[in-house]
């Protein structure tokens, strides 16, 4: 999609992190998809064998780069959970694909890559427990449907009731708001709701969704928020991590306004917004119990 292109060159043109730390990542690979996917739905993916509805479902015409694509995804959320527990923050510039169920794919997602990188990390025994911060406007019922009865992650969606998905998931904590829903009573709700999510840790790693569809001009959330109550959700995110000690990945996952320099524009300021806080731990030494040194906190999918 464009706007990971545009968001790519933006974050390069800033100089707000080194040349290094923006790199592409790896695929995930067919084990640590199969941590999460059911092998029937991973393998007719591979093969192009999903049914017309199934990709219907899904909402991308299928192409053997279409699954590169979305592995390279997958692998780049990885690569942000491991980036974030040696170093503080680790981003994806694409990632967030939390419709997607271990076994069908929708609304655009496929894989669900932060189940992907969490399980991937918890397999290798360097992390136990997490919390997953959903902050798309549309509720992250795959992630919830793959967490469901796992007491190691812990999710948090906040997200229009009226919007897509129209059944919705329970996960571990789910605030649903009115249609229209400004920066003032969201920003009450967020920050209630992530900190009763992280009073329920410790954990070891927070996931946080940096969805720019809450804003206002979306085509496909129906919230209301301005750049600067967007801003405002980042820095609550980051400043609660930054205060429980709680190495931070992040993905941007969902953004679709009719001018697309305005999602990127949202997406842009929590990268910068993230690289400066993970600066400011890196220059106090107070980075996350998990850091050890360096900045690098930008990844990207191919
Ligand atoms: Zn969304």
């Amino acid at each position: 999609m464009k706007k990971y292109h545009l968001l790519r060159e933006r974050v390069a043109s800033a100089g707000i992190c080194r040349h290094d730390d923006l790199q592409p990542a790896a695929a995930a690979t067919d084990e640590d998809i199969l941590r999460v996917h059911a092998p029937d739905y991973f393998e007719r993916l591979r093969r192009g064998d999903l049914s017309t509805n199934e990709m219907r479902r899904i909402g991308f015409p299928w192409s053997p780069r279409l699954v590169e694509r979305t592995r390279h995804a997958a692998g780049a959320t990885l690569a942000a959970v491991g980036a974030a527990r040696t170093e503080g923050v680790g981003i994806n510039l694409g990632g967030g694909t939390h419709h997607a169920f271990p076994d069908y794919g929708q609304g655009y997602c496929i894989l669900n890559d932060v189940a992907i990188g969490l399980r991937a990390h918890q397999a290798r025994g360097r992390i136990e427990t997490a919390v997953v911060i959903d902050g798309d406007a549309h509720q992250g019922n795959g992630t919830a449907a793959i967490f469901s009865g796992d007491p190691s992650v812990f999710t948090f969606s906040i997200h229009g009731r009226s919007s897509f998905p129209f059944h919705k998931v329970p996960g571990d904590l789910d605030i649903a708001l009115d249609e229209g829903t400004g920066d003032d009573v969201y920003l009450e709700k967020f920050t209630d709701g992530l900190a009763r999510a992280l009073a329920t840790g410790p954990f070891d790693m927070a996931v946080f969704l940096a969805g720019a569809d809450p804003h206002h001009s979306d085509r496909f959330g129906c919230l209301a928020l301005t750049r600067t109550g967007l801003a405002r959700r980042d820095r609550l995110v980051l400043n609660a991590c930054g205060r429980h000690g709680l190495p931070l990945a992040i993905v941007m996952s969902g953004g679709y306004a009719n001018d697309i320099f305005e999602t990127v524009a949202v997406h842009f300021e929590t990268v910068r917004l993230a690289a400066a806080m993970a600066a400011s731990w890196h220059a106090d030494g107070s980075e996350p119990a998990a850091a050890k040194s360096g900045v690098r906190n930008a990844f990207k999918a191919r």
